[in-house]
């Protein structure tokens, strides 16, 4: 039989929420159903975490591709009912700014470079556009089409599952009516189902403060997401987890959540919003400002450029582990890059932090009288030291430098699960086999009939 639904189609989509209400990753659900009739998905939807730092994000930074064989005849019909869902589920809000691209085929080398740009740079608009003119079969945008940057970095970041790390997020969805309405679930199910499945899974709890950290704070439709490495682990997990309302849908989502892909592609050049991985020499000791911030100056190895190095307060136990950095020390600092209008410096805004050397560090005392063995004081300027006990004088003693035992160690350092970013790799995540595939398993996303 011949193939019919012969050609491969690539629906990219960003920037459809607001804080007030709606989600991108719910629209991606609907359009799923739409379609689901018409096309063969040959990915689960990707949920793409692009650059965390830039500052007119809602919240992650997220956003969606669906990957679909179609056939030719009907691709303009799919289009358009993309197209059309996409209209219908906008949150309107004058930061919400939608873009819709669709490329047909293999994805073109260009459009994959453009996503690893936009995984640590900030990228214009105006450049977005040529690429979408050039490249892709449709877009669609609303606003300033601010959404298109997002929308075309989905499509181009594939998670080719032989080169990248990848992970997947199961998302349900809440009845209409409960939206806005305090989450409703049973916690004590959620931390008996992580430590079950903890091999698998992760973020679902933070363990410093033992918070349950599956359900967002605000008014959009997502009940709670829990991710993992395995599909058909995270469905089980669903099962487990005791909900007091009803579930009205739940999809499955590969993402780049977890794997640090933007450090992968980070630089040490020093550009306001950039992500920003290099080395970092320790110019004075850590001080700790007003809200809690821990913060010192330090100067970057590959360009010395001094900036100021950051862990902010809800980085919790992470910012002791910084208070005990001293002059001299050497770190591979992972974070963000923030110009600081005040100051008219950068800060490196850290997000993960590996130690690579601990300084050796001396006290500096005088010397012990060699008659009385008391403590001498300094006789004056190269005047050497005298006792005061029994005013023994020696003008060629000099100061003892005694080492300073470090309770620094090097390694590893990452603030707690619940002032991670998504993109950030967490300790659960080191050491996993590499997966080399994915495939889609039945029942990936569900919607749920509405009770009569
Ligand atoms: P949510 O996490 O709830 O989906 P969000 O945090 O993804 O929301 P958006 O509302 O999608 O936030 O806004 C992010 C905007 O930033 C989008 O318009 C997106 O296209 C754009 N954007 C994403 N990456 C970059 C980048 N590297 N440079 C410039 N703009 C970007």
């Amino acid at each position: 039989m011949p193939d019919l639904k012969n050609t491969t189609l690539h629906i990219g989509f960003d920037d459809t929420d607001s804080l007030k209400g709606g989600c991108t990753t719910f629209l991606a659900l609907r359009i799923i159903e739409l379609l689901d009739p018409h096309v063969d998905f040959i990915d689960y939807p990707r949920l793409i975490r692009n650059n965390p730092n830039i500052p007119w994000k809602t919240r992650g930074n997220g956003a969606l591709c669906l990957t679909l064989r179609v056939n030719d005849e009907i691709v303009e019909k799919v289009v358009r009912i993309a197209i059309e869902t996409l209209n219908e589920l906008l949150e309107e809000d004058p930061n919400t700014n939608p873009g819709m691209v669709f490329v047909l085929g293999e994805v073109p080398e260009e459009i994959k470079q453009f996503s690893r740009k936009a995984l640590t740079d900030v990228i214009l608009i105006s450049t977005t556009k040529d690429i979408v003119e050039k490249f892709c079969f449709k877009h669609y945008s609303v606003g300033n089409s601010r959404g298109l940057i997002g929308a075309l970095a989905a499509i181009g970041n594939s998670l080719n599952p032989t080169s990248e790390d990848f992970t997947y997020e199961l998302l349900t969805y809440r009845k209409p009516e409960n939206v806005g309405e305090k989450r409703d679930f049973n916690e004590k199910s959620v931390v008996k189902a992580d430590s079950k499945y903890s091999a698998e899974v992760f973020n679902n709890i933070d363990e410093e403060s033992k918070k349950v950290l599956i359900a967002p704070a605000g008014p959009d439709p997502v009940l709670y997401g829990i991710r993992g490495e395995n599909p058909l682990i995270l469905l089980k997990m669903m099962e487990e987890i005791e909900v007091y309302e009803s579930i009205s849908s739940y999809c499955i989502f590969r993402t780049n959540q977890g794997t640090d892909q933007h450090f992968k592609f980070a630089s040490s050049e020093v550009k306001n919003y950039n992500a920003f991985k290099g080395e970092i020499r320790t110019l004075e000791k850590p001080r700790t400002i007003l809200g809690g911030h821990v913060i010192f100056q330090g100067e970057i190895a590959s360009n010395e450029i001094k900036v100021d190095v950051a862990a902010f307060e809800p980085s919790k136990s992470f910012r002791n582990t910084i208070r005990k950095l001293l002059p001299e020390d050497i770190i591979l600092a992972y974070g963000g890059v923030k110009y600081k209008e005040e100051f008219q410096g950068f800060t490196i805004q850290l997000e993960k932090c590996e130690i690579l050397s601990v300084s050796e560090q001396f006290k500096e005392e005088s010397p012990l009288c060699p008659s009385c063995s008391k403590r001498m004081i300094s006789n004056g300027l190269n005047k050497g030291y005298k006792c005061r006990n029994c005013g023994h004088k020696d003008r060629d003693l000099r100061k003892n430098k005694t080492p300073i035992e470090r309770t620094l160690s090097t390694g590893l350092f990452i603030p707690p699960a619940q002032s991670q970013r998504h993109l950030i790799k967490p300790f659960r995540r080191y050491n996993l086999p590499q997966k080399d595939s994915y495939f889609l398993i039945d029942n990936w996303w569900k919607v749920f009939p509405k009770a009569k």
